[in-house]
């Protein structure tokens, strides 16, 4: 998604700090030892071209043109969903976000498969009562997207939205308003002035894709597009585990905060520390509290591991918006779900279960 809300030179530290990362992460396992009886070798590939953050998959195949087969597929397939997942451009032919948010008001919109199977599967969690996480708040969402951009282009201008903006825009982000058809595939927008958002959803919509070919494809596999990460079966190198990092929030910082051991799971953060905007000194980050319309001060960072990434990714969405009480409970009543929470006073909280996964649960130093 060419949003551009990610300047280059912060792109340019992002990569460099997912390079560091799993340096960091490997350098606290055994180093590899290939041996006769495991002929597969660990290949890697990095990209910044889809959904405006950076993707690396590892993988290991028995030579690089096996790996390079595999991974031309997954990037096809990230390449094909970042276009119709992209709120921001149109393409020839294509219903994508942008097309339903300019024409679903207007009539029903017949909609790609995976467009129809994300807008649905978050109408369900809203329908079930997690609405915290709320993908038809694009009319709030909008404004501060607008205000964030021009901050970060103009920060001796930079302002905040004003109330009275965000209070008219959020009359318009009833999810009831959202009207689906599967029979015909549809989408309309029964309020015109109601838009989709799905920035919490999509990579996590998209991991779980590419994590379903790769499975296919790849004996074993670690997959990273931005804040999301599926590791597929253990690395074929004699470890039983991929290590995943959690991210330090002071991202000045190097290293982690911790380090999860997992394989056939997905890891996903949303945190305040990359895509924010800075006014009269105070920082303003994107994830919005639909009942404030504030950007959410609850949380630091919110890291989710389960099985399914678009849940894990709509899950860190909610959990950074909810109190850790609140988050707790729904994390509670989840099977399959485990959380760690880093509030902005510094302390850690994680679910029960993570002391299965987190290094520092595993080993209180
Ligand atoms: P990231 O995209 O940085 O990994 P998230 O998964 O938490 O982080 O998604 C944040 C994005 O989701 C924002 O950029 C915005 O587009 C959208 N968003 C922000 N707040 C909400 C919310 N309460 N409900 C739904 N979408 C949101
Ligand atoms: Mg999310």
């Amino acid at each position: 998604m060419k949003r551009k809300m990610i300047s280059r030179a912060a792109l340019s530290l992002l990569l460099a700090l997912s390079l560091l990362l799993s340096g960091c992460a490997s350098a606290a396992e055994p180093a590899p030892v290939p041996t006769e009886s495991t002929p597969f070798q660990k290949f890697s590939r990095t990209d910044l071209s889809a959904f405006d953050t950076v993707i690396t998959l590892t993988g290991f195949a028995p030579d690089q043109a096996s790996f390079d087969r595999a991974a031309d597929r997954a990037f096809e397939r990230i390449q094909s969903l970042d276009h119709i997942f992209d709120g921001y451009n149109a393409y020839d032919d294509l219903h994508n976000l942008y097309y339903v948010n300019r024409h679903a008001a207007l009539e029903p919109v017949e909609i790609p498969d995976d467009l129809f199977q994300l807008i649905s599967w978050c109408k369900n969690q809203w329908e079930s009562g997690l609405r915290q996480t709320n993908i038809a708040m694009g009319a709030v969402l909008s404004i501060w997207h607008e205000y964030r951009t021009a901050g970060i282009q103009h920060p001796e201008e930079a302002q905040l939205p004003p109330m009275e903006a965000l209070q008219a825009a959020s009359e318009h982000i009833d999810f009831n308003h959202v009207v689906l058809d599967s029979e015909k595939q549809t989408v309309f927008f029964s309020d015109p002035e109601l838009t989709l958002d799905i920035g919490a959803v999509a990579k996590g919509y998209a991991a779980d894709a590419v994590a379903g070919i790769l499975y296919l494809e790849m004996p074993s596999f670690l997959l990273s597009l931005g804040g999301n990460v599926y590791a597929g079966n253990a690395p074929m190198d004699g470890r039983s585990n991929w290590a995943v990092g959690v991210q330090n929030p002071d991202v000045t910082q190097s290293g982690t905060k911790d380090i999860l051991d997992v394989h056939d799971k997905t890891v996903v953060t949303s945190g305040d520390y990359w895509r924010y905007y800075t006014v009269d000194g105070q920082r303003y980050h994107h994830i919005i509290d639909p009942e404030t319309l504030m950007p959410s001060t609850k949380m630091v960072s919110v890291t989710i591991l389960c099985e399914s990434s678009i849940l894990a990714d709509f899950l860190s969405t909610a959990l950074f918006v909810l109190s850790y009480e609140d988050g707790r409970a729904v994390a509670d009543s989840l099977d399959g779900v485990e959380v760690m929470w880093i509030l902005p006073d510094g302390s850690i909280h994680a679910t029960d279960g993570m002391k299965d996964y987190a290094r520092s649960l595993k080993n209180p130093s």
